[in-house]
């Protein structure tokens, strides 16, 4: 009488499991869930699955994190414009005209494309974040939801006080996949008083604070005159003290002294190579921050600047733009980089305890990536094989097959499970024009309805 098999809840059966844990372990192997955990990896497990997800010819990967977006609505709308243009005549009416309907519509649209592209957690800095979370609890992506606070220009963010209750009402409601963070813009849109007043409150809440920091020269320039000749890094450590519970979105221009505070101090640093190169900003120095011990993720900043949130790309710009900027074609690495948009991402949001890595024990959250196009081969299979290299250098958020998150099937076969793309394409289509007709840039943007 053969002894009876273990009940599991999920099995993801036939695929090379690249785990990104500690020994970079990339073998072929089944991985087991139960309860919302990985309760086994490897082959032949004796269980009993009540769901089976099919990983042949594909890589199971930890579900990418995406350590820096906001969740637009507006895509494709103000492009090649001039800074100034751009930011005074159309993104900044804009923002001022977001109701929750349009971020609603946002939330769908940006949470739809991150499951297709088996993103799994993101950190999100932007407005209406009831809306936003509403969403996730809907989507089963796990998310840290950091209401967007500006004072200048005033109504193109949300004040501390919309913040407070947004907290208050979220930050314990679904623990350990809804989180809710403060999110001051940067040290230019908020006073020293705000972001010392976000300071306290995050010690009264015991949650983090997201915020742009160093993103462009013309910032350090407004900085240093702000505070008397201080770094965006130094000043900001003045006014909130810098710690492992700040996630810095962008830190391109660091000196080595912000360098070596950022590193003493564990703070999140969130690589948004696309964003950085679009908006014409400098190039983080990357290799030169993990090299120091600095903790560092990728991220996609908004679909305004990328402009898809596809982590297989922001892996390999992130990789593209180091080497060219370094003339070191070794730096940054494929095994570096996966490790950034996974582990990294999950270290700098502070929950690597939980996600980054396929590991037993840790939440069930993973992405099968299809192997079988032809963009994607040949795979090697010799001493060891070249899964990871396609995995950065060929493969697109296209190519996820599967979307896992807490054990729970999110996409399968490429057909969401918990939100509906029709509904979110046609929700977006119409609330964009009606966002843009509020905030008085549709015909100037897009001329006479015809
Ligand atoms: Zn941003």
């Amino acid at each position: 009488m053969g002894r009876s098999k273990l009940p599991v809840d999920l099995l993801v059966r036939g695929g090379t499991v690249v785990a990104v844990d500690a020994d970079d372990t990339v073998v072929r192997a089944d991985v087991a869930v139960a309860d919302g955990r990985i309760a086994g990896i490897g082959r032949d497990l004796d269980v009993e699955p009540e769901v089976v997800l099919d990983a042949t010819d594909a890589a199971v990967v930890p579900g990418f994190v995406n350590a820096h977006m906001h969740e637009t609505l507006d895509r494709g709308v103000f492009e090649d414009l001039p800074f100034v243009e751009w930011l005074e005549e159309y993104a900044l009416p804009k923002d001022m005209a977001y109701e929750p309907r349009h971020m609603r519509a946002a939330a769908m649209l940006n949470q739809a494309e991150m499951i297709a592209g088996g993103t799994t957690s993101f950190i999100d800095i932007f407005r209406h974040p009831h809306e936003v979370a509403a969403v996730a609890e809907r989507s089963g992506l796990r998310a840290t939801i950091s209401p967007q606070i500006v004072d200048t220009p005033a109504g193109a963010g949300e004040t501390v006080a919309d913040a407070v209750g947004f907290v208050e009402h979220w930050h314990r409601r679904i623990p350990g996949r809804i989180r809710a963070w403060f999110g001051p813009h940067a040290l230019y849109s908020c006073t020293p008083e705000t972001y010392r007043c976000i300071r306290e409150l995050t010690c009264v809440y015991d949650v983090g604070i997201h915020t742009h920091l160093a993103e462009s020269r013309a910032e350090a320039g407004m900085i240093a005159e702000q505070s008397g000749g201080l770094s965006p890094v130094r000043w900001l450590d003045e006014l909130v003290g810098l710690g492992s519970d700040v996630v810095a979105a962008h830190c391109v221009e660091l000196s080595d002294d912000d360098l070596a505070l950022l590193v003493e101090r564990g703070v999140g640093i969130a690589h948004c190579p696309t964003s950085n190169a679009k908006l014409g900003n400098g190039i983080a120095r990357i290799p030169e921050m993990l090299a120091a011990g600095a903790v560092v993720g990728l991220g996609t900043d908004s679909n305004m600047t990328n402009n898809d949130l596809d982590m297989f790309e922001e892996m390999r710009l992130a990789a593209l733009v180091q080497k060219q900027r370094t003339g070191d074609p070794t730096v940054l690495p494929s095994g570096q980089v996966l490790r950034m948009a996974t582990m990294g991402s999950a270290r700098v949001l502070g929950v690597d305890h939980r996600v980054g890595s396929i590991e037993v024990g840790k939440a069930a959250d993973l992405a099968v990536v299809d192997l079988r196009g032809a963009h994607a081969r040949p795979i090697v299979r010799h001493g060891r094989t070249n899964i990871v290299e396609q995995l950065v250098w060929a493969c697109s958020a296209r190519d996820v097959r599967h979307t896992v998150v807490d054990g729970r099937v999110l996409m399968q076969d490429r057909q969401l499970l918990t939100l509906d793309v029709e509904e979110v394409v046609e929700l977006a289509d119409r609330e964009i024009v009606d966002l843009l007709r509020s905030a008085g840039v549709l015909e100037k943007r897009f001329g006479p309805a015809t």
